[in-house]
């Protein structure tokens, strides 16, 4: 058998990356990883872990309001970007060397280098060297892209961008309405920005159940942002420190900050994927099996470079399974089917299972059940908040199918359900649960 530098080589340093390098590295793999920007990957340097501290910081706006409802006289307080910036940054430097302590407590050795595939066997560093690796595992994760092609797009910003502006923008427009786009249009609106939402659909966040998106565009616009749907984006300029976006139907909008949030690309460009034979799809995603397995046998890929669910725990759960399936007692596939998931806008999405758009068209009949109500918070806060839930229900048999909820507490909520709905919970189920008092969650038990 041939004699390589490593039994696995792994590329880039992410939340599936780092995963699979420890665990192969514990089964007693010599292990190597790569990374070109800083350990820890986009969900700890800049998506979920600074967008949610971010998100807390946002919410503490309604919370000095909310306070006076209960007694409370809340004087003086004052928000300074600047400071939680630093206090974000702290944070993630510290994850940062948890993440490279680890590996080296594995066992796994690390290269803080940019790394290429020099054929099916061999990877080489930006600073030169060259290892051969039995395994090679790529895990470069996506970035963003600036999808209108418009002139001026380039002076858009991105998630990339957005989370260290040097000051605070008074005027931000955003591009799109997925994840990214409502997460910060909300935070930001709350931190105290005039927050303007242009997008091509005509309902934020395609693919969720269509009535939690016809109620976060309520919400986002009682939170202050304004929401311009089926607009399409013209141009932008730049005059001094003013942007000026000029939209298809002769309207234009002045701007300190524009971000685009209108996507993410597999990051496999300039890789040598080709070159070593591995295919990709027609986005520059690596095509994989369901052992994560690309069209060469000694590569492999797992996370937002495969584009399959692009989450940071499914990323994490395929670099488990392929560390186990290659070096370890084997693993089944990853199983995605009630995969949790939220939006951490304000108002808060978590979700899970099949929407009654997407049950509609896959199961005979269905029940839907729905609660929509006032948390008991508002009752002294005076504000008009809404939560609303809907179980999706196969008529027959009664299997409860999806869970979508909107509102306080709504991820946390979900990450629950995803427990039932996997182990086959029916509305009886639901029906049967003792409630627990006084809490939101209680509705999901006593729907009727
Ligand atoms: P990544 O975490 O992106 O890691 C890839 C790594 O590879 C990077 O560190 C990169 O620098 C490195 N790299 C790239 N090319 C090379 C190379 N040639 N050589 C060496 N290193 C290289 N998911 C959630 O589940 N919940 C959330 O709340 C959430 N919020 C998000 C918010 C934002 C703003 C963004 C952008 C994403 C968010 N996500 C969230 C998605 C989540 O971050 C990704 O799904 C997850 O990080 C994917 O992990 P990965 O290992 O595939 O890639
Ligand atoms: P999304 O795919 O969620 O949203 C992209 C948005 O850009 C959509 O509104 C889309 O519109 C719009 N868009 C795409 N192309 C164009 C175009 N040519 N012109 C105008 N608009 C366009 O991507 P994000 O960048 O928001 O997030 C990327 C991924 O990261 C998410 O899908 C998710 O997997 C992950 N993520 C997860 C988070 C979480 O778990 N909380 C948070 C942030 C990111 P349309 O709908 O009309 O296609």
């Amino acid at each position: 058998m041939a004699d390589f530098d490593f039994d696995f080589f792994v590329i880039g340093a992410g939340s599936g990356g780092v995963r699979a390098a420890r665990i192969a590295a514990g089964h007693g793999a010599k292990v190597g990883i790569a990374e070109s920007f800083r350990f820890g990957g986009t969900c700890v340097i800049r998506g979920c872990v600074p967008k949610k501290l971010y998100v807390m910081a946002s919410r503490y706006a309604d919370d000095f309001e909310d306070a006076r409802g209960f007694g409370w006289s809340v004087a003086g307080a004052e928000f300074d970007w600047s400071r939680l910036v630093a206090a974000k940054e702290r944070e993630i430097t510290r994850l940062e060397g948890l993440y490279r302590a680890n590996l080296e407590a594995a066992g796994v050795s690390i290269f803080p280098a940019r790394a290429t595939l020099q054929g099916p066997e061999a990877v080489c560093l930006s600073d030169g060297r060259v290892f051969s690796a039995r395994h090679i595992l790529v895990a470069t994760g996506g970035a963003p892209v600036h999808a209108p092609q418009v002139p001026g797009i380039e002076l858009a910003l991105t998630s990339n961008e957005i989370f260290d502006l040097p000051s605070f923008p008074r005027r931000l427009l955003i591009l799109g309405a997925g994840y990214i786009a409502v997460e910060f249009a909300a935070l930001f609106a709350k931190l105290g920005a005039k927050v303007t939402l242009h997008y091509r659909a005509d309902l934020p966040l395609r693919g969720f159940d269509d009535d939690l998106r016809t109620r976060l565009a309520a919400g986002l616009a009682d939170a202050g942002v304004e929401l311009f749907p089926l607009a399409k984006l013209g141009s932008l300029e730049k005059t001094g420190e003013t942007l000026r976006a000029r939209f298809e139907d002769g309207s234009s909008l002045e701007a300190d900050i524009v971000m685009a949030a209108t996507g993410r690309r597999p990051a496999t460009a300039g890789l040598g994927l080709e070159a070593a034979g591995v295919q990709l799809s027609q986005q520059g995603a690596i095509m994989v099996n369901a052992a994560s397995q690309s069209s060469v046998a000694s590569i492999h890929a797992v996370g937002d470079v495969t584009d399959r669910l692009n989450l940071t725990p499914v990323a994490i759960r395929e670099g488990q399974a392929l560390a186990d399936r290659l070096f370890g007692k084997g693993a089944p596939p990853v199983d995605y089917e009630f995969t949790p998931t939220a939006v951490f806008s304000t108002p808060e999405i978590g979700t899970v299972g099949l929407t009654e758009e997407e049950a509609a068209g896959r199961v005979g009949e269905l029940d839907i059940y729905e609660a929509e109500f006032r948390p008991m918070q508002a009752t002294l806060t005076g504000r008009s908040t809404k939560a609303y839930m809907k179980l999706i229900v196969a008529a027959d048999g009664g299997r409860v199918l999806g869970a979508h909820l909107l509102g306080p507490q709504a991820a946390e909520m979900a990450q629950l359900l995803a427990l039932a709905l996997r182990m086959g919970a029916t509305k009886a189920d639901f029906d049967a649960t003792m409630a627990l008092h006084p809490t939101l969650a209680e509705e999901l038990v006593t729907m009727r």
